[in-house]
């Protein structure tokens, strides 16, 4: 249901504004319940009297700001109810998210093995990019504990790690229900180990996981810095592994370059197989946003998927874009178009390209190489230096609608190809070195 999807996209963007703490709590114990198009309210619904006065009091307008945004309409309200508006359709389960685990409001024993069930190997389209990893996936789920152990699968922001992570435990749970699987995010790993020693409850928390078949731990690099934390877990992994239960990782970097691990553990992440996950082509791109069409019981022509699929590298941005327009076009009864797709993403880009001009490039990139200007300016070659210089140019190619020309003249190139030139390299060096690739969005995050 395009309105479910709506709701999950809002809690994202949601998430990245206020933090996962207050959307675990709060939001991800409401629903949207009804969508009155006419009069331009959501009305969402609260599991209690107590929820819903503090949403109402505290989210409010947050909540009314972003999904005007994803609307593309500044007149939203939002109507937060404890019960079903009466005579109006329900058009979604009432508690779709109450029994996420994270929901610190719902603790049922269910919760602690929680699976995302859309993310399956069905669901999930092999490329080149993630064609490793997909297949030790499978190899994984098929025989857990027996080939790859551990499984440690790295790469970038939104590019199908967590999907990955779900999908070995579903297949797991598919072929047997009585494995105990268990799907955790590192940072929550990290706050149940704060509170068990809070409470003094260390016996419990390490019989917890002692006890698990199959640990699919997200995001290893949040137990960063954590020294407490990566001792009691380099316990638990030992014990594990001693008992061949299968467990697998999910980083953003290469366990080699990861900071603030300490030596012991790093080396149990190289112990089994690592696998990468890189930007995705353009066809797989398109490939993918057709999948997620489909599933959602739309066909999305290749002209449409293509034009979202040039706006981002990310998976994630590419189904947050589809939705906008699949929402839009619903909810405005309208057919999906090209030129909706363009009225429905365009606003956005063009609202950001207005704003970023050569002096914020260069402040950005220049801060995060530690280069000046006149750095950037001189003819200095040194290899820093010089990604510098590229990232700076293709940034002001991809992100300014100034001339190639121009480029050129502010960082003082004599020749303009020498813009074309960085913008090639840092296009196609992108495609198969997810570090550059993360320093690309980290950098364009800063920017927009
Ligand atoms: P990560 O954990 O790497 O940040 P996610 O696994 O959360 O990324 O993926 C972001 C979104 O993109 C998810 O909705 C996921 O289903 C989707 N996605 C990523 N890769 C693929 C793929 N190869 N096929 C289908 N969907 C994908
Ligand atoms: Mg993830």
């Amino acid at each position: 249901m395009v309105i479910q999807h709506i709701w999950q996209e809002l809690l994202k963007i949601i998430t990245e504004e206020v933090g996962s703490r207050i959307v675990d709590t709060w939001l991800k114990a409401v629903s949207f319940s009804y969508w009155d198009g006419a009069q331009k309210v959501a009305y969402l619904q609260a599991p209690n009297k107590f929820v819903q006065e503090w949403i109402k009091s505290n989210y409010c307008p947050l909540l009314e700001f972003h999904l005007g945004r994803l609307l593309n309409t500044d007149t939203i309200k939002v109507i937060v109810g404890d019960s079903a508006p009466s005579g109006l359709p329900q058009v979604c389960d009432p508690q779709p998210m109450a029994s996420t685990p994270s929901s610190t409001l719902v603790k049922s024993s269910k919760s602690r093995y929680y699976l995302n069930q859309t993310y399956s190997f069905d669901a999930f389209v092999e490329g080149p990019h993630n064609a490793l990893a997909f297949a030790v996936s499978q190899a994984v789920a098929e025989k857990p504990g027996e080939i790859y152990n551990p499984l440690f699968i790295y790469g970038g922001y939104g590019l199908g790690k967590t999907h990955l992570l779900h999908a070995i435990g579903n297949s797991i749970k598919e072929k047997n229900k009585n494995i105990l699987v268990l799907y955790q995010p590192a940072d929550r790993f990290v706050n149940e180990f704060i509170n068990a020693i809070r409470f003094d409850k260390i016996p419990q928390f390490e019989a917890k996981y002692k006890e698990i078949d199959v640990l699919l731990l997200d995001d290893i690099q949040s137990i960063a810095n954590k020294e407490q934390t990566q001792e009691a877990f380099f316990n638990i992994f030992n014990a594990l592994h001693d008992k061949h239960k299968q467990i697998v990782f999910s980083s953003d970097t290469f366990p080699r370059d990861m900071k603030g691990i300490t030596e012991r553990l790093r080396s149990r992440f190289e112990w089994g197989m690592i696998a990468d996950i890189q930007v995705p082509t353009l066809e797989t791109k398109i490939a993918i946003l057709k999948k997620k069409a489909d599933l959602n019981g739309y066909l999305l022509p290749d002209t449409i998927a293509h034009f979202i699929a040039c706006y981002a590298d990310n998976i994630r941005s590419l189904e947050g874009s589809l939705i906008r327009i699949l929402a839009f076009a619903h909810l405005t009864m309208q057919e999906v178009t090209l030129e909706l797709a363009q009225k429905v993403l365009r606003p956005v880009h063009e609202e950001k390209k207005q704003v970023i001009d050569f002096e914020s490039i260069v402040n950005v990139v220049g801060r995060y190489y530690k280069y000046s200007l006149a750095d950037l300016r001189s003819d200095k070659r040194n290899k820093d230096l010089v990604i510098a210089r590229q990232v700076a140019m293709y940034f002001m190619k991809t992100l300014t609608d100034h001339s190639l020309q121009e480029i050129g003249r502010f960082l003082l190139r004599k020749n303009h190809s020498t813009v074309l030139h960085a913008f090639d390299r840092i296009e196609k060096q992108r495609i198969h070195d997810s570090n550059l690739q993360q320093t690309l969005e980290y950098i364009k995050k800063k920017l927009l």
